[in-house]
């Protein structure tokens, strides 16, 4: 049994608070806190009429904020603090659980707010530091990084002698009925996929314009799809704890109208993440006044919130693995293993649309781990250094069934 405390209250929040809640074998005690309190208020009301858990407690944190977080943490003293804030968040919250005493996990690896930019050497350089303290820290347990990862690390522990080729393919198929909006938090979304490609290929990275790479993948219970090469994170973990992957690449497949939208966007200078200056007549009429505005802050500001995407949102998402490698009978192999998720399920259970549940779902699992002590292991780590096996069965239970294709065609050379 132990205490956790969860950092946001956006979508992936949601889901996790939900899915947490419902573990009450192993969470006996709750706390929600970000920087709206109204917001983690109505999260714990939403959670206590769903699952009739009413000692969710809440607070409020600025968890860029240091003091801050520390002061809460040693107030509530969580086992494990949960960060599903923004990437933007991940050291801050690192620094006060290591001055608090708390254990850590994620689901998106740390971006500085100026550069879009993200890789793991920034947190790794944590591990000296968690490892003295006896904590834990769990990087990238949403659904990719998080579930894609575990998936490998499953395929190289029952599967595999050797992993070759790794292609993880990522499609959402469903739709919203908007004319655009992102799945998750509009501004790590649209700075993650107008960044250049990459991937890794004999022992090298490679980098491609932004979406120059594509092709039709076909996904199961789905069909065809275009799906666009992109960097991804956990491709830079996975190719340094399986060293035998000669090729590692992300796929996510995008419609033609979400391209376009993106396209203006850019053209038109909205993604831009530098702050500039907006002169506007005063409210009061008494002249002007020059504000300073982030371009894709304003933005996220006027497109929908990915929260409220969940009650017309049909179709689903179809996320997974292809590998090709020498099996364990020293032949050459192909596996794909994948879950598909339904955005009308994901809602009716939890109010929110399958992105936030395929996140928020194996942010509850890999908790639920480590307070089993399954997954304790003091250092920093991503999530294919535990042992995948509890993680998968759980992930069958807790809404996310897994499926595996065994030397089927991965239709990628
Ligand atoms: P949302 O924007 O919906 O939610 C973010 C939450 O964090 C909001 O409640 C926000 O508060 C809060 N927050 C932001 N800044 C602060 C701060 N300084 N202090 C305290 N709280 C803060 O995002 P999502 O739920 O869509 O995404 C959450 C995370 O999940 C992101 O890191 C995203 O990258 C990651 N993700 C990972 C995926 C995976 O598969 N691994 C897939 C999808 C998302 P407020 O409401 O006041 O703004």
């Amino acid at each position: 049994m132990g205490k956790v405390l969860i950092i946001g209250a956006g979508g992936v929040a949601t889901v996790a608070a939900h899915k947490v809640a419902k573990n009450a074998d192993v969470f006996n005690e709750i706390m929600i806190a970000s920087r709206t309190k109204s917001k983690c208020d109505a999260l714990a009301a939403a959670v206590a009429k769903a699952t009739g858990r009413t000692d969710i407690k809440t607070a409020r944190v600025d968890a860029d904020n240091v003091p801050e977080l520390v002061a809460l943490f040693r107030e509530f003293q969580p086992d494990l603090v949960m960060n599903l804030a923004l990437p933007y968040q991940d050291l801050t919250i690192m620094d006060a659980c290591l001055e608090a005493g708390c254990s850590y996990l994620d689901t998106a690896n740390y971006e500085p707010k100026d550069e879009a930019h993200f890789e793991y050497s920034w947190q790794w350089a944590y591990r000296e530091r968690f490892e003295k303290a006896g904590l834990t820290a769990i990087l990238g347990c949403g659904f990719d990084p998080g579930v894609t990862s575990i998936f490998t690390a499953y395929a190289a522990k029952h599967h595999f002698k050797e992993i070759h080729y790794l292609d993880i393919v990522d499609c959402n198929a469903g739709n919203h009925h908007k004319a655009f909006a992102t799945n998750f938090n509009p501004e790590i979304n649209i700075r993650e996929i107008t960044q250049k490609g990459l991937y890794y290929e004999d022992g090298k990275y490679i980098e491609t314009e932004p979406m120059e790479i594509h092709q039709p993948l076909t996904y199961p219970n789905i069909g065809p799809k275009e799906s666009y090469l992109l960097h991804h994170e956990e491709i830079e973990s996975l190719v340094i704890n399986y060293p035998t992957i000669k090729r590692a690449r992300f796929w996510m497949t995008f419609g033609e109208a979400y391209l376009k939208h993106l396209e203006v966007i850019q053209n038109i200078g909205m993604d831009r993440i530098d702050e500039i200056e907006y002169t506007a007549p005063k409210a009061d009429g008494t002249g002007v006044e020059t504000v300073k505005i982030v371009p894709l802050q304003f933005l996220k500001a006027v497109l929908p919130n990915p929260q409220d995407l969940g009650e017309n949102y049909d179709g689903e998402t179809s996320i997974g693995c292809r590998i090709k490698g020498i099996g364990l009978d020293g032949k050459e192999h192909t596996y794909y293993i994948y879950n598909n998720c339904s955005h009308q399920a994901a809602y009716e259970e939890t109010g929110m649309q399958g992105v936030s549940y395929t996140t928020g779902v194996p942010a509850c699992i890999g908790a639920r781990m480590f307070m089993l002590g399954l997954w304790k292991k003091p250092g920093v780590h991503n999530v294919e250094e535990f042992d995948p096996d509890p993680f998968m069965v759980e992930l069958g239970k807790q809404g996310l069934p897994w499926h595996e294709i065994h030397d089927g065609d991965l239709e990628l050379d």
